[in-house]
């Protein structure tokens, strides 16, 4: 049986989230500045190290791995890391977060990796909105891309929306019947204030709370007591096959059942996304490149220190965690 990762309150760590590259597509307002400065190539880690990091937490127990990043599908060779990935005996579960734009070209591919689940985000269905809120994105491409995730075999396609408050906060029930139509799941993540950007983040939030009476006023939601290992609470629409996923941070704190830990793409393993404890593994991966004892030992100390909970406040004038999602890996 391999050993497990319990930190001092007794959680147990089974998922990492990987992010392998802090390079995006898109500029999402609520995600990253405007002008982004990203890391210079030989400061993030190579996809045989991350491979590396992989490996060694799944020898400690970790049975399931997310690849997010920044935008993952626009590292150069991606795919070779979902099929070393995929191969990796005792790994339960590979699942992928990205915002769509280049599944069209590789969703095939990567379903043969054998990735399990795909999370797209998807903010708006009016093109003008959806470019307003990612700057630069296109609509059409991520349609295109969750159309070709479906052809490809992938039954468990999730939605991952972020509603700001005179943006996209009218489209609560179309992104639902979009997910309904097409037999998607959705999850809607409050705003979190992760990293400075241009607007006021209590100006734009919008509380689950309110997502959910929205909802409520158009379809019989039921409640679920079923969970994707993550912190989304869901609800069933009878008759669909759509599940709701309500991922609330502010008004729903879920630290005590975290299962995770999140690297980024400079090999820093942060125990907890909203507070700054973290290890460096990456001069552990180059000082020892043939042997993975000091990476493991050092996974299994930093359990230790893995905090209690996070600690988002919309009101303080600066954030708290001044690295941005795309940074950490959403
Ligand atoms: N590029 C991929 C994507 O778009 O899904 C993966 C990375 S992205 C950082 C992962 C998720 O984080 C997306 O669903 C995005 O909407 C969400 N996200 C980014 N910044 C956020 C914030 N400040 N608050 C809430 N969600 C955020």
């Amino acid at each position: 049986m391999s050993p497990q990762l319990i930190d001092r309150f007794g959680r147990k760590v089974d998922y990492i989230r990987l992010s392998i590259t802090d390079r995006c597509d898109f500029r999402c307002t609520y995600c990253m500045g405007e002008d982004m400065v990203f890391l210079p190539r030989e400061e993030i880690l190579s996809l045989e190290e991350c491979e590396r990091i992989v490996r060694a937490f799944v020898d400690l127990g970790v049975s399931k791995v997310r690849i997010t990043g920044g935008e993952p599908l626009v590292r150069k060779d991606a795919i070779e890391l979902f099929r070393a990935v995929g191969n990796l005996p005792g790994l339960r579960e590979l699942v992928l977060t990205t915002n769509g734009s280049q599944l069209a070209q590789w969703a095939r591919e990567l379903r043969a990796a054998g990735v399990a689940r795909i999370n797209i985000s998807l903010d708006s269905l009016d093109a003008e909105i959806f470019r307003r809120i990612t700057r630069v994105g296109d609509l059409n491409k991520v349609l295109a891309g969750i159309a070709a995730a479906r052809d490809s075999g992938f039954d468990s396609i999730k939605l991952n929306s972020v509603l700001m408050r005179g943006i996209n906060d009218h489209e609560t029930v179309a992104l639902v019947a979009f997910a309904i139509d097409h037999q998607l799941d959705i999850a809607f993540i409050e705003e979190m204030p992760l990293g400075a950007v241009d607007h006021a983040r209590d100006a734009t939030f919008v509380s689950n709370t309110e997502t959910l009476q929205t909802l409520q006023q158009r379809y019989a939601l039921v409640s679920s007591a079923e969970t994707t290992g993550g912190p989304a609470r869901y609800w069933r629409i009878p008759g669909t096959r759509t599940k709701i996923g309500f991922i609330s941070p502010h008004s729903h704190n879920f630290c005590e059942s975290c299962n995770r830990v999140r690297i980024t793409c400079k090999g820093e393993m942060y125990l907890c996304l909203g507070q700054d404890d973290k290890v460096d593994l990456m001069p552990l991966l180059r000082q020892h490149p043939h042997d993975d004892t000091p990476l493991k030992s050092a996974i299994i100390e930093a359990m230790q220190i893995k905090p209690k909970g996070h600690d988002f406040d919309l009101q303080r004038a600066q954030p708290a965690v001044v690295r941005f999602m795309s940074m950490t890996g959403g």
